[in-house]
């Protein structure tokens, strides 16, 4: 039912799995027939505080029923003080732009980048280096961003220019020229195979940036919002970017996405905006949302959930060096690298039959993603669960 109705009037940009999901309680997801299952995905690190959270949903009805929206035109309360919560978390003096996700953040970023190139310099800067394996979205200019030349294709040409491609941070340094705006990396590439990069390597690019009057631009969509630990991947790394973006875990299951800076005036009137943007309910989700995770962070929660998972996670890797290749992650944002493509299908397949949700992602890497409130009992029955999918494998 579900299945026709969709392939009749959805159209298909994804092989869909078809089951019909009716309720979700944390990282516990139930079906149309009341089959349960553990969730390391949270939707693609978007439901960072679980299914059902009873605060955040109780935040949107009293929203719902006052204001939803009422435009940018007047000042939004909750998205002024969800971008001067922004500002303490992340300790550094900054304001933001709110969009509706996060290619529309990654666009803002990549504007805001371009217009320092157009004012600042004697000649005009606006070139903006990617690294191979990136992913920053699926707009036209977020698309040609994203360093993987299977998404570069033919069908949506001509892309916008002042893009290109490195294969590891090293190589960044080479291909600056005096036309060079801006680097825009993730510290942890999700897609790409959830690859943390090395710290003192990122450090010192942030350094040789700085130095050079160069920007750098931070993709946070999907390692912000507490997933790698901290508020930011950037605070474990422990730089100060000029800008940064998130979406995904950031307002729990509403869509938001956020251009964050340090440049707080280089855009001005008329220079930006968005219809939904930032408006009442989705600013008063996110509010929320990073109330409970500042909480949880530091009432130890966080810390303990990350342990637990990591021991749980190291276990399943240890038993099973005939599959997995590589653990690889930071925090909640995790993976396993699998020995090929058909056997990563097919433990994802596997592990969805015996209940569990997990994600893949590139270079052959078992993703996942769990709420950041997932309980302890959520995390042994994932595993144990994974375990079990891994054993029909190998008979
Ligand atoms: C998911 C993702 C995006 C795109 O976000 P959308 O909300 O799907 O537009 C951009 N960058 C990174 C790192 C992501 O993980």
């Amino acid at each position: 039912m579900l299945e026709q109705l969709d392939k009749q009037y959805v159209i298909q940009t994804y092989a869909r799995n078809y089951v019909n999901f009716k309720k979700g309680i944390n990282a516990t997801l139930f079906d149309e027939n009341e089959k349960d299952y553990i969730d390391f995905t949270s939707g693609i690190g978007v439901v960072s505080v679980g299914h059902g959270n009873k605060r955040v949903a109780d935040v949107i009805c009293q929203q719902a029923n006052n204001i939803m929206h009422i435009s940018n035109l007047y000042g939004i309360e909750p998205q002024a003080k969800l971008g001067e919560k922004i500002a303490k978390l992340t300790g550094m003096d900054v304001a933001t732009f709110f969009s509706n996700s996060g290619a529309e953040a990654n666009e803002g970023a990549i504007k805001l980048a371009r217009k320092y190139g157009e004012t600042k310099f004697e000649n005009k800067r606006y070139k903006v280096i990617t690294l191979e394996n990136s992913f920053h979205g699926r707009t036209i200019t977020t698309v040609k961003a994203t360093g993987q030349s299977s998404m570069h294709s033919p069908n949506f040409a001509p892309y916008p220019e002042g893009f290109s491609y490195n294969n590891s941070i090293d190589d960044i340094y080479n291909s600056i020229d005096n036309e060079t705006v801006a680097v825009m990396i993730e510290l942890v590439q999700g897609e790409g195979g959830v690859q943390p990069f090395d710290k003192k390597q990122i450090q010192e690019l942030a350094k040789f940036l700085k130095e050079n009057d160069i920007l750098m631009i931070i993709d946070e969509v999907q390692s912000g919002a507490f997933r790698t630990g901290e508020f930011l991947a950037t605070q474990v790394y422990e730089i100060e970017p000029d800008i940064i973006t998130m979406a995904k875990g950031l307002g729990g299951g509403v869509a938001i996405g956020a251009v964050i800076t340090k440049h707080k005036d280089l855009f001005t009137y008329g220079d930006h905006g968005s219809t939904f943007g930032g408006n009442y309910l989705c600013t008063a989700a996110a509010l929320e949302v990073l109330d409970i995770l500042d909480e949880y962070k530091n009432n130890g929660a966080l810390d303990e959930t990350i342990i637990f998972f990591s021991n749980e996670l190291k276990k399943v890797y240890e038993a099973n060096k005939d599959i997995f290749t590589d653990s690889v992650g930071l925090g909640l944002m995790r993976g396993l690298r699998v020995k090929d493509a058909d056997t990563l299908s097919n433990i994802i397949k596997e592990s969805f039959n015996e209940g569990l949700l997990v994600l893949k992602a590139g270079r052959n890497t078992l993703r996942m993603l769990p709420p950041l409130t997932i309980s302890k009992d959520e995390i042994t029955q994932g595993f144990k669960r994974l375990q079990n999918a891994l054993n029909k494998i190998k008979n």
